[in-house]
């Protein structure tokens, strides 16, 4: 019998045929697909003809399709709903994955025939969109080193498995401060905290065997501990051991480990012919060079650091109010904060959820995906990995454009977050695909169900990225949908998010879920408020983290990490009372792997964007303009990685993003 991942798949829109895949299969098919992968790559690099476009990379492009499927169904099921099997199943595919990806990228051989097409480029007569896809194979395999040799060869594969393994020994370190500290809480101790960070603190005193509640190191438990406990002692107990996390000395220290990791990343950088790691890490991306991404972060930080400033003083005169006397510390702010917070604008979170009901969200966000892009939705009746889960045919004009998935509810098999992941992407070639979308959300179920604030952005968020696939529009997989820039790849979906707050979309949809009576006004406008507080906190604490990751991989490797963050934060005058958002002991973002390494500006970078790409609706028609709608569309949401994002903006826009509209919506500067 054949494998029912690797057959052909004769489901409506050749959707994984879900229900006839069990987890047996799927070690034997990731081989087999491993295996006729390997063939075709083989195939192409020894090919005796002289190389062409379509006997190299078209072939490169077309090659993997088993392994495509394989992957798409696996990772669906392995995050969206998983068990001990395909737990365990994801351990033992992780090193087989990256061995094999990295035997195609060190293809001497391969690597040479797209070299000596880079270096014909220009006579081959390209179309524009193959142009791109050469430079970025070229690019791709030069970046992981395949141009080198001998000594340096060498050198780059010892360096490549020592940052592995340093990696991974950062993560476990940090996992294991997080998991040895914890705090036990007396009745008394428990005053003033609301009824969810209690159940929160007897959940964790149970996990971790203690007589009583606990407050513990991870986020979703301290952030809430330090913003309601009036006990100055126990928050500064607390603070001190979550700042201290990778640099309580002994095995689990976090700083030589960093030191090690930022002199090899140098070492990298300079073997491939770059000055500095971030001119590596930023040659692929919109920002390009660490003097764009500083110029951009500190446009944001002297407002951002005169608002916190501000802010400092009020919190402060709270704070001698009790009759505390002394500078404000960081163990006081979110407490403060919280209590200004809630007498300048309480919002009540039960009062206001009946009005967001799951299902009119949804409606919303396919609403405004109708009126900018004349999408439409049909509910599709189709088996899927999970009863929850829930399908739309989506159409324009009669036209098959793809089919989105939906699978919105928290279940114990589900990791957490959002996301959104094309189980199948759009592409032309070798033959017409059109695009199987999926977002991932973990909302709580009821009936109705009804969503927070955050999780009606969340929604639409993920939905922004939906669109940026499902309108892809190019010949070449590699380069569809959201294959573009990590700097640019929350653009349409932070900018969609800006729908939810049109007052037109939430009169409309945001209605009572008993009474069907649409959000009052007044409880509109205290949404659109309290989403902008605290912000000048906020931004100064991201700020300074994604400074200090730029000052680490900006030039020379400091040999002294921890001397370099103290000299970052004083040279910028980092507040008193607020930390970094992540400190270089625990910054997982820069040091567990390199994917956001001299990348953390790349959240703001995007919000820069967004807001100003906004600004550009309601300048012209409104948030409905259908001119701007069809530029966007045109030169964004359809365009996937085929010219670099710079261009794809101003194509937009008709010039680069400024910053007034995040300050503006962050209300760092007035409106
Ligand atoms: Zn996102």
């Amino acid at each position: 019998m054949t494998n029912p991942i690797l057959s052909s798949w004769t489901t409506p829109f050749e959707i994984a045929p879900f229900a006839e895949i069990s987890d047996d299969d799927f070690t034997p098919a990731l081989d087999q697909a491993m295996t006729a992968h390997n063939d075709q790559i083989a195939a192409i690099a020894e090919n005796s003809d002289a190389p062409t476009f379509g006997n190299t990379i078209e072939a490169l492009e077309a090659a993997g399709e088993q392994l495509d499927k394989v992957l798409s169904v696996f990772f669906t099921v392995a995050g969206a709903d998983s068990n001990p099997r395909r737990e365990e199943l994801q351990r033992e595919f992780s090193p087989k994955l990256s061995a094999h990806f990295s035997g195609i990228s060190s293809n001497k051989a391969l690597f040479k025939r797209v070299a000596d097409l880079w270096a014909r480029r220009d006579d081959l007569n390209l179309t524009e969109e193959q142009a791109r896809v050469l430079m970025l194979t070229h690019r791709g395999f030069v970046r992981a080193g395949a141009a080198l040799a001998g000594e340096d060869d060498t050198r780059m594969q010892e360096i490549k498995s020592r940052l592995a393994s340093l990696g991974t020994s950062f993560t476990q370190n940090l996992l294991a401060d997080e998991r040895d500290w914890f705090m036990d809480l007396t009745e008394e101790d428990l005053q003033g905290l609301p009824d969810f960070v209690l159940d929160a603190a007897r959940a964790a005193g149970l996990e971790k065997e203690a007589q009583g509640p606990v407050v513990t190191l991870s986020r979703s438990l301290i952030v809430p501990f330090l913003q309601f406990s009036p006990r100055r002692d126990l928050r500064e107990k607390a603070y001190r051991a979550w700042a201290a996390r990778g640099a309580n000395g002994g095995d689990t220290d976090n700083r030589d480990i960093a030191a090690e990791i930022l002199g090899l990343r140098e070492q990298r950088a300079k073997l491939l012919g770059y000055d500095s790691f971030a001119d590596y890490k930023l040659e692929t991306e919109m920002a390009r060079t660490p003097d764009r991404v500083r110029e951009l972060l500190m446009q944001v930080w002297e407002p951002a650091k005169s608002r916190a400033d501000a802010d400092a003083e009020i919190l402060t005169q709270m704070m001698q109010e009790d009759g505390i006397n002394g500078p404000l510390e960081a163990w006081d702010w979110r407490y403060y904060a919280e209590k200004r917070r809630k007498a300048e604008h309480d919002l009540d979170e039960a009062a206001l959820k009946p009005y967001l009901q799951l299902d009119r969200m949804i409606e919303a966000s396919f609403a405004c995906a109708n009126r900018l892009f004349g999408l439409e939705f049909a509910p599709l009746d189709v088996p899927l990995y999970h009863p929850d889960c829930r399908a739309w045919e989506v159409t324009r004009g009669g036209q098959h454009i793809a089919v989105f998935i939906g699978d919105y509810f928290a279940r114990g098999s589900k990791r957490s977050g959002a996301w959104c992941s094309a189980m199948r992407a759009q592409a032309k070639f070798p033959k017409d695909q059109a695009p199987v979308v999926i977002n991932v959300c973990n909302f709580a179920k009821g009936d109705p169900a009804l969503l927070s604030y955050d999780d009606a952005r969340t929604l639409f968020h993920e939905f922004g990225h939906a669109l940026h696939q499902m309108l892809s529009n190019v010949t070449y997989e590699s380069i569809s949908g959201t294959s573009v820039a990590r700097d640019f790849v929350e653009l349409p979906s932070q900018l969609y998010e800006h729908w939810l707050e049109v007052p037109e979309v939430l009169a409309e949809f945001a209605t009572h879920a008993e009474t069907g009576e649409p959000m009052p006004q007044e409880m509109l406008q205290k949404v659109l408020k309290a989403a902008n507080f605290d912000q000048g906190f906020q931004t100064v604490e991201y700020v300074a983290s994604a400074l200090v990751d730029l000052a680490f991989h900006d030039g020379d490797a400091p040999a002294d990490p921890m001397a370099k963050q103290a000299e970052v934060l004083a040279d910028l005058g980092m507040p008193h009372a607020i930390g970094m958002r992540h400190a270089t002991p625990h910054f997982a973002h820069v040091f567990a792997g390199d994917g956001y390494s001299s990348g953390y500006y790349s959240y703001m970078w995007s919000e820069v964007m967004d807001a100003d790409a906004f600004a550009a609706f309601e300048e012209v028609g409104g948030a409905f303009d259908t001119e701007r709608a069809k530029a966007l569309e045109d030169n964004i949401l359809s365009t996937g990685g085929s010219r670099e994002a710079e261009d794809l903006y101003l194509a937009f826009r008709g010039r680069l993003p400024g910053v007034d509209a995040l300050l503006k919506g962050r209300g760092l500067i007035a409106a």
